[in-house]
């Protein structure tokens, strides 16, 4: 009888547990570039989100077959957070293949070939971009929302355009920051200007987040210590590829010390070898909360490293 009792309130935990969707983030591996896909419990469903989708000649193989493998139907938002092939390419396919309930873009305009296609399958698909403001917050839930912190300024170039997102789920913050720049190259890290200087000014110590998607995949020219300080982090996530980016390798290791110095943990999409063997899409990270508790972790062919 004591078995009985103990077997219906296991099953009953155990159909809890699998009613109850958890809050996920995986920065999926898209090799040199941005693929984010966010899963936000809502009613025992999930709310999808997609920030960037990498280059394009990895959605077919990697980036359309990871989401479908999430059990991914239709975004709730999709934020583009610039115009480079590197974080729009690959949304075309996914919008060829998903539903998409609200598109948000840097609402920088460009002539590039890519940004016209964007356009015309907008047009094909009748799916207008949101007009946002910086400042303004999108409600996900009761304990889940969305703030632009930055979208095009006039005068800014590509890069300095990106969207800036900080999701708050519950007590936990995230940054994500696109491809914003803080100095020149060669600069000192005491130097803060472009989109940097605007966000610490304009936003200061709410930029204070848990996790920080380093901006610009950890180029040298991004992540000031003002703005470092600022964010304050305890995870860092970088998303580079395993090649080395024209003449430039990604993330530059002055980034990566920098974050050191000041403890906080990195996660890398290249996992912390540049000459990693393996192909974009092994891998990825995940950061998932479960009644509470936050985990972070590399995942490999869906096992655990
Ligand atoms: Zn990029």
């Amino acid at each position: 009888m004591k078995f009985k009792k103990f077997l219906i309130l296991f099953l009953l935990l155990f159909c809890q547990s699998k009613k109850n969707p958890t809050f996920k983030i995986f920065f999926i591996d898209v090799g040199h570039g941005d693929a984010i896909l966010i899963k936000i419990p809502n009613n025992k469903k999930y709310f999808n989100i997609l920030i960037d989708g990498g280059e394009r000649r990895y959605s077919k193989n990697i980036l359309i077959p990871f989401l479908e493998n999430e059990k991914v139907d239709t975004f709730h938002y999709i934020f583009v957070t610039h115009n480079h092939s590197d974080h729009l390419g690959g949304i075309l396919e996914v919008l060829d293949n998903f539903s998409v309930s609200n598109l948000i873009t840097s609402q920088k305009e460009d002539t590039k070939r890519l940004y016209l296609e964007f356009l015309k399958k907008l047009h094909q698909l009748d799916l207008k971009p949101k007009k946002i403001k910086i400042g303004e917050s999108i409600l996900l839930g009761p304990k889940t929302k969305i703030k632009i912190l930055n979208c095009y300024k006039e005068g800014d170039d590509e890069n300095n355009s990106s969207l800036v997102l900080k999701l708050v789920y519950d007590t936990f913050h995230f940054l994500f920051t696109g491809d914003i720049e803080g100095k020149k190259r060669k600069e000192s890290s005491n130097v803060c200007r472009y989109t940097e200087k605007f966000l610490c000014e304009r936003f200061n110590k709410e930029l204070k987040s848990k996790v920080l998607k380093v901006p610009h995949h950890g180029s040298e020219t991004s992540l000031t210590d003002t703005f470092l300080k600022l964010v304050s982090p305890e995870i860092a996530i970088v998303t580079a590829g395993r090649r080395r980016f024209g003449k430039v390798i990604l993330p530059d290791t002055t980034v990566i010390l920098r974050l050191l110095k000041n403890n906080v943990k990195i996660f890398r999409t290249d996992k912390d070898d540049y000459f990693y063997k393996n192909a974009p899409g092994d891998d990825h990270i995940l950061i998932e909360i479960k009644d509470n508790k936050f985990i972070c972790q590399y995942y490999h062919s869906n096992l655990i490293f």
